[in-house]
């Protein structure tokens, strides 16, 4: 098998900051070691003097290929896992979705035939449960036995994914059993339903009245009743998409009540808001989403959750609709366009670049992006970090090149960039999955394929 040695780097864990050299063996981490102590041979020799060497970057929430008001998402498992990689992630957990009226076991077969074959990088799924009943209760052990160990619901989107408070909490209940995560969608949805009429009927037909309808306070009540729903049903709980301040609270008084709560948030809320939603014409449509971007005074309350731990995780959420023919689909009604930002490209760079403005740690930069969420979803320790034995999923990163953001130099399939022309400090230089190189120098050299199917344990925060 090949041998690959990165040496001279800085290598970067959500624990430490070491100058090593890394042996890869096998397609894992083999060892490391004091820069130029050990005569390692090596058939492939990459110098990183100057670089930062990170683990591969674990993006926790995508939605590739995802059927979203009557369109589907852009990006192909095929188109999404290659951008991820160009940014720097070698492991994504996506979203298979059980269609109302279908058992689960049809939904995740359908998710792994878009994905098998595919997949540049490694890949693992979460389960949609729209339509809990005892059937589905009845599939879930089965689900956790392949791996598939974490079930997402939905406060919001009556008629379509939303579950009521009875069936979250069986939900909840019967994934307590089963040592199994619980994921929530926190928003109030037939409260929102009904200002999205009001609105409406007002002639309120913007892209930025989609982030006034969907108010903080009917995240933050959502987010409370989710708390309190696991407390009863002595089940863990993580809630996605945290972008209001208030419901950020809700979850840091869960956690000083030692309660196992958990939240994550995404770029788009840490470095877009309102302003965006309001851009000209229907250039607002760009940033529609759910949960929605907020008023920018929100950015410094997530930052401090991102600080203070009371957020652990950062995905992307990555859902992309294009505008042309997808976005434009909501004109004259904004409850029309597609929800959903692109991001998965991003990701690593843009909390990289966070690092750069001092907002957190080069370490909590690793912990957020990879170790936490590997942690999280039962990956660890074979994702998330540099050690002897993980697999040899490893980022070669400058942390001194800049770049500009833009569809017009992105390998997203969508054709605008949330952050267009938003020019950052850092740059995924080399990229390896499991040993073998993705990436080098602005070469791409993955292929649809390498990527396999990763069945998880149960969380480890527990
Ligand atoms: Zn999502």
């Amino acid at each position: 098998m090949a041998r690959t040695l990165i040496t001279g780097g800085l290598v970067i864990t959500a624990a430490e900051e070491t100058p090593a050299d890394v042996l890869v063996e096998d397609g894992r981490v083999a060892a490391l070691a004091l820069p130029g102590s050990q005569r390692w041979s090596a058939d492939r020799v990459f110098d990183a003097s100057g670089k930062y060497v990170v683990p591969g970057g674990v993006d926790a929430h995508t939605h590739l290929e995802m059927p979203f008001g009557g369109t589907r998402a852009s990006d192909t498992f095929t188109t999404g896992t290659r951008a991820a990689a160009w940014g720097g992630t070698t492991t994504i957990v996506d979203f298979a979705v059980q269609s109302r009226g279908s058992a689960l076991r049809a939904g995740l077969d359908e998710w792994h035939a878009k994905a098998d074959g595919n997949c540049a990088i490694d890949y693992a799924f979460h389960m949609i449960v729209s339509d809990v009943n005892e059937a589905v209760l009845r599939e879930m052990p089965g689900l956790v036995g392949e791996g598939v160990t974490s079930f997402k619901l939905f406060m919001a989107y009556p008629g379509v994914f939303y579950s009521d408070d009875g069936q979250i909490l069986r939900a909840m209940q019967q994934a307590a059993e089963l040592g199994a995560l619980t994921m929530v969608h926190a928003e109030n949805g037939p409260a929102i339903d009904v200002l999205v009429e009001q609105a409406l009927a007002r002639g309120e037909t913007d892209p930025r009245h989609h982030g006034e309808v969907r108010r903080a306070l009917l995240e933050a009540e959502a987010t409370h009743r989710a708390v309190q729903l696991a407390r009863v049903a002595g089940a863990p709980l993580y809630v996605v998409h945290v972008s209001a301040r208030e419901a950020l609270a809700e979850l840091a008084a869960a956690r000083d009540l030692g309660l196992p709560v958990f939240g994550e948030t995404c770029p788009q809320y840490l470095f877009l808001s309102t302003d965006n939603l309001a851009e000209p014409g229907f250039e607002g449509a760009k940033y529609v989403c759910s949960t929605p971007l907020r008023p920018r005074d929100h950015q410094d309350a997530l930052w401090r959750g991102l600080r203070t731990d009371d957020l652990q995780v950062v995905s992307t959420d990555h859902c992309p609709f294009c505008f042309a023919g997808q976005k434009e689909l909501g004109r004259g009604d904004f409850s029309k366009i597609p929800n959903g930002l692109p991001g998965i490209e991003h990701r690593m760079d843009l909390l990289h670049q966070a690092v750069v403005e001092g907002r957190i740690s080069r370490r909590r930069w690793i912990e957020l992006a990879c170790a936490a969420p590997a942690r999280m979803f039962g990956l660890h320790p074979r994702k998330g970090t540099i050690a002897p034995g993980s697999d040899a999923d490893l980022v070669i990163y400058d942390p001194h090149a800049v770049q500009t953001l833009s569809a017009a130099t992105h390998h997203m399939n969508v054709d605008y960039s949330a952050y267009e022309g938003r020019t950052v400090t850092g740059r995924v230089e080399t990229v390896l999955s499991r040993g073998e190189v993705v990436l080098d120098r602005g070469d791409y050299l993955g292929r649809p394929g390498h990527g396999t199917f990763l069945p998880r344990s149960t969380c480890q925060y527990l």
